[in-house]
């Protein structure tokens, strides 16, 4: 429920108010703006019925949030949410660039991959040092090493870093490495991953599943702002269909359909989006087109060789011509690189 003050309200009157709703042990939100100051009772609509605001005298208007997820919505939060990333941030004007390899394999493969990117112009790594591989067999990450690894390189090159974390008893390690945790398609709906990584108060970048409706992508990332957080970055990174020339289906419209509804900002990962080294800039320029706030892309400083990922992952080269290209659509939607 949204509860809109009267210009004038203090911030004595929000209080008074705020309290009626925690009494009925509902969620508040104080969101005090320019001109007015808005609140939020968020809980069972049973609940919510019994709340009578219409006619308190420093009251303007109360309407229900009509969206099934309500904290991450636009309805009750109009304005675009801008998560900070170490020294980097997304959602504002400036468009992220996200580049690393998919894993993290040796010391000298991140650096000099990591090296590739900041060259192109990435303002944050990315490198898994976790894993969650399809088969059993193939390489399931260095783990701790792996997140030492990535530190180190982060901090020698001034990058921050984003970095899969797959299980609940790993999130607080992850988190004392990580600029951002990123939670991968295979778990976008385990919960108790979400709420662990959530309470970590680290931004939280969610990856859409690959059977997950925009809807599931939404719900989750309220589980995450349910749970106390709300630096979350979404992330479209294709969807499974019957399509079988790419490895998913990249699902641009659910760009400017999720930022329609929600505040949240949202990322388009071309490379797990194509699974095809050539359709990765043409797909990012789509993303910077459509208007997306950034892009996550996997580069390696030698894709033959790659531990996983080889066939989507771009030589520095390809990569530094992909963030050249980039500026004119990204200046047509209204953003800076
Ligand atoms: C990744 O980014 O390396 C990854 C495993 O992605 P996804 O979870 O989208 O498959
Ligand atoms: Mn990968």
């Amino acid at each position: 429920m949204i509860i809109v003050l009267k210009r004038g309200a203090t911030k004595a009157d929000a209080d008074l108010i705020l309290g009626k709703i925690e009494a009925k042990g509902l969620k508040s939100l104080y969101l005090p703006g320019v001109e007015r100051t808005v609140l939020g009772a968020i809980g069972a609509e049973r609940v919510l019925a019994q709340l009578s605001f219409e006619s308190h005298p420093m009251v303007e208007s109360v309407e229900p949030v009509l969206a099934e997820y309500k904290l991450v919505s636009r309805e009750l939060h109009p304005h675009d949410t801008v998560v900070a990333i170490g020294a980097a941030s997304v959602g504002a004007e400036r468009f992220l660039v996200v580049g690393g390899p998919c894993s993290v394999e040796t010391r000298e493969q991140t650096l000099a991959s990591a090296r590739a990117a900041k060259e192109a112009g990435a303002h944050a790594l990315r490198g898994g040092a976790y894993k969650q591989r399809t088969s059993p067999y193939a390489f399931q990450g260095l783990g701790v090493e792996g997140l030492e690894i990535l530190r180190d390189v982060g901090r020698e090159l001034e990058l921050p870093i984003v970095t899969e974390v797959v299980e609940v008893g790993d999130v607080d390690t992850v988190a004392r490495y990580a600029d951002a945790l990123q939670i991968g398609a295979r778990n976008m709906q385990n919960f108790p991953l979400l709420m662990a990584s959530a309470r970590t108060n680290k931004p939280i970048l969610l990856k859409r599943g690959m059977a997950a409706t925009i809807r599931d992508l939404l719900l989750a990332a309220e589980y995450i702002m349910d749970a106390g957080n709300d630096r979350i970055v979404l992330c479209e990174r294709g969807i499974r269909t019957f399509e079988t020339a790419t490895r998913n289906t990249l699902d641009l419209s659910a760009v400017p359909y999720i930022k329609q509804k929600s505040h949240l900002p949202v990322v388009v990962d071309p490379s797990h989006g194509t699974g095809v080294r050539e359709l990765v800039a043409p797909m990012a320029r789509a993303a910077a087109a459509c208007g997306a706030d950034g892009i996550l892309v996997e580069v390696h400083e030698n894709p033959a060789e790659a531990w996983s990922d080889g066939a989507q992952s771009l030589y520095p080269e390809a990569f530094k011509e992909l963030v050249r290209g980039l500026r004119p659509f990204v200046e047509a939607a209204g953003k800076t690189l």
